[in-house]
């Protein structure tokens, strides 16, 4: 391997360069612990959207929900940090209680739309007899 400061070729199982006394296993191992490191707000979008979906929470949660869980899924990809599966889940659920919420209020609007459409026509009508 090369060594990560200077860049000089040593010894695999070294753990200190030879040349610069730069310290291997240490680099080696802090990059390790940033990669075991969970990404909180991929949780956090995770949980929001479990929750809009089983409870439906509210319209705002589930876009919360997404926000959230996208804003998680950056940061994974920026700081290699883990959950990227947590936010990419957390988006699919939010997605799908946000169409469940669009599904409801077209039904709503449906309704208010077959009860307000007699009364347009009449309206219409008037206005051109
Ligand atoms: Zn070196």
């Amino acid at each position: 391997m090369y060594c990560y400061k200077c860049g000089r070729e040593i010894d695999d199982t070294s753990v200190k360069c030879p040349y610069c006394g730069e310290a291997q296993v240490v680099h080696q191992t802090q990059t390790n612990s940033e990669s075991d490191k969970f990404n909180i707000m991929s949780l956090i979008g995770f949980g929001l959207a479990i929750a809009s979906v089983v409870i439906h929470v509210s319209f705002l949660t589930s876009i919360a929900a997404l926000i959230v869980s996208i804003v998680g899924l950056m940061d994974c990809n920026k700081k290699k940090e883990r959950g990227k599966i947590f936010a990419i889940l957390g988006i699919v659920f939010s997605v799908l209680s946000l169409l469940f919420f669009l599904f409801i209020f077209s039904q709503i609007f449906g309704v208010y739309h077959d009860f307000l459409n007699p009364i347009m026509d009449e309206v219409l009508q008037g206005e051109i007899y």
